[in-house]
């Protein structure tokens, strides 16, 4: 089963590769042939299989030798990997909807940060759509108020944030995924997902001003980091919590 739910990842990958590079742009998700960027040479279906093609076709257009970028292969990848990730840390009973919601959940943030890296922005269509996921989550999960709550409090917060820098820190999709992820981890693991978010933007600034990459003019998008937190949050805030009280 393991198996099964790792290359539906591949596949939903695959979509997610579709998303990131047209939504926006005009161009059809679903009825539109795939192209290669350079000869325009249609790709046939033994060029579109997740991974395998890119491995087989070493990374090359069948047709121009042009190079692909290693962004499809990595984005299938990580897609296959984190449906298996959210699928094994999933407690039985399996919930197949939780299950279900989780998995589109993290998808979409995997859509988004990708997006987020590439365009500098977090589209509106994906972001109402894992607003509607959290809200979907609370009717399953049964922590209205709590929940709802924790959503109010992110979002206000990144608000203020967005707010005070005037869009420089944070920009208004943050804030607005920051009330979907509020909402669907509920307290305390919301707080975790923001502290692991921070922490792990704080060490990526370190590591660029160590390779002298980062420049005052230089935009670090956060929907990645929040995303990485909230996903975190969701493996193991639980254990989280529990170590750090242990310090106490
Ligand atoms: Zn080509």
């Amino acid at each position: 089963m393991a198996i099964v739910i790792f290359f539906l990842g591949l596949i939903f990958g695959s979509f997610a590769n579709v998303i990131i590079l047209r939504l926006n742009t005009g161009e059809s998700l679903i009825f539109k042939d795939s192209r290669c960027f350079f000869c325009s040479q249609k790709l046939q279906w033994f060029e579109l299989i997740p991974v395998a093609s890119f491995l087989v076709l070493r990374g090359r257009c069948r047709s121009c030798k042009s190079r692909i970028s290693w962004q499809y292969p990595a984005v299938e990848f990580a897609s296959g990997f984190l449906f298996l990730l959210i699928y094994v840390s999933t407690t039985t009973p399996i919930n197949i909807w939780s299950l279900g919601l989780a998995t589109a959940f993290f998808w979409l943030l995997l859509v988004i940060s990708v997006y987020d890296i590439r365009h500098k922005i977090i589209p509106n269509s994906l972001v109402y759509l894992v607003v509607a996921i959290a809200f979907l989550s609370l009717i399953v999960g049964q922590q209205l108020a709590q929940n709802l709550i924790s959503g109010i409090a992110l979002f206000s917060f990144f608000a203020f944030l967005w707010w005070v820098s005037k869009g420089q820190w944070m920009g208004f999709g943050d804030a607005k995924l920051a009330l979907a992820i509020g909402i669907f981890l509920g307290w305390p693991l919301s707080l975790v997902g923001v502290l692991v978010s921070f922490w792990v933007g704080a060490l990526f600034g370190l590591v660029l001003i160590f390779l002298r990459r980062l420049h005052l003019k230089t935009h670090v998008p956060f929907g990645p980091f929040l995303s990485i937190g909230a996903l975190t949050a969701f493996l193991w805030g639980e254990r989280i919590i529990e170590w750090y009280l242990s310090l106490l």
